[in-house]
């Protein structure tokens, strides 16, 4: 099965062989305190840094999932109020779930076919968090927009959900303070790992507050990755894997290319068709990772069943939109001649 799901999705070739390996090497039972871990959490880090252009003095931390960076992030960053700004269901159950830890939260909902106007959105109080690749709608911030919220907003701290983005698109990481994301989306990967990463503002902050009141807790990770350790033993085959696929990967800006190229032709194609079409219509707020299609109940039932015959998974519709789209990964990890596949099955819609 080829899954063009927009996470989990599908992973790349390689890895079963990394898996054998990493088992041949002893890595499977490795102790997380022992200098060979060490090693591969130093490695790896710096592979991120040169692979993906994460600043120097950014900080690198690995948890188990996005979900587990947002409680990271309310717990030892938000101290009263975050300010959320999203248009689908990941942005909002972040906001939902820091509504829990921290009931001042706030909620700026906005449309997915609307662009954000970084004009109205200056000298906002407390944290701001946006999704920058809105997985469940397939809309996406751009470089320019996350830019001018940033500058706009001198005073505030930004955060950056950008799950289903991270390692297929060039981020400009200097545009917020924290990132994060999980490797089950772009990275092609397997689930069970995320990544947070954070400005030397967003350490000083959560060093300032000084919350400690949980095993994840920023100030613990961030003294624990001063020694290339985490506080709980990490997913060490998840890291390992992360650090063999990041060696033989092509440096961020090729994969950005090749992403932009496919999302051209998927728009190209999408223009063509009868009884399909893009979700959203406005198309610079389109996603370049993640393309929702829009037909009738029937005829997503119908592509649904052939695609799955012919040995493809499309990723089902979210939310309101359940019955009545799919989406379709453009992770790097998926190959040319599998969308070409999946285009054949399409084009007599
Ligand atoms: C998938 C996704 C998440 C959740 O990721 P987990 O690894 O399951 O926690 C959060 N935000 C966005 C935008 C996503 O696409």
């Amino acid at each position: 099965m080829i899954s063009f799901y927009p996470g989990p999705s599908r992973v790349h070739d390689e890895i079963p062989v990394y898996v054998k390996q990493g088992f041949k090497e002893g890595i499977l039972s490795i102790n997380h305190r022992s200098d060979t871990f060490m090693q591969l959490c130093e490695k790896t880090v710096l592979l991120l840094r040169k692979k993906l252009g994460v600043p120097a003095s950014y900080t690198i931390f690995f948890t188990s999932s996005a979900t587990e960076c947002w409680e990271i992030i309310a717990q030892s960053i938000v101290q009263e109020k975050s300010i959320h700004i999203y248009n689908g269901a990941f942005g909002q159950k972040w906001y939902e779930y820091t509504k829990r830890l921290r009931p001042g939260a706030e909620s700026l909902p906005f449309h997915p076919d609307k662009k954000i106007d970084p004009k109205k959105l200056q000298e906002l109080s407390g944290l701001i968090c946006l999704t920058q690749n809105e997985t469940s709608n397939g809309t996406q911030v751009s470089n320019a927009i996350l830019k001018s919220i940033k500058n706009n907003n001198p005073g505030s701290l930004v955060a950056i959900d950008a799950t289903s983005s991270m390692a297929g698109i060039n981020l400009d990481f200097k545009n917020a303070d924290i990132w994060f994301a999980s490797v089950q989306k772009c990275f092609g990967l397997p689930a069970g790992l995320g990544l947070l990463i954070c400005s030397p503002r967003a350490i000083q902050h959560a060093s300032e507050f000084g919350e400690k009141d949980h095993y994840n807790s920023l100030n613990f990770m961030r003294e624990m990755m001063n020694k290339w350790q985490t506080p709980f033993t990490p997913n060490v085959l998840g890291i390992y894997l992360l650090m063999r696929v990041l060696e033989n990967s092509r440096p961020i800006r090729d994969l950005h290319e090749i992403t932009l190229a496919r999302y051209a032709s998927w728009l190209e194609f999408l223009s063509k068709r009868k009884v399909i079409t893009h979700l959203i219509t406005t198309e610079s707020v389109r996603s370049y990772t993640v393309i929702p299609v829009k037909g009738t109940p029937e005829v997503v039932e119908k592509i649904k069943a052939v695609a799955k015959r012919e040995g493809i998974l499309l990723g089902e519709g979210y939310g309101e939109w359940k019955s009545n789209t799919f989406r379709i990964a453009n992770f790097p990890a998926l190959k040319q001649t599998e969308i070409k596949k999946l285009m054949v099955i399409l084009k007599k819609y």
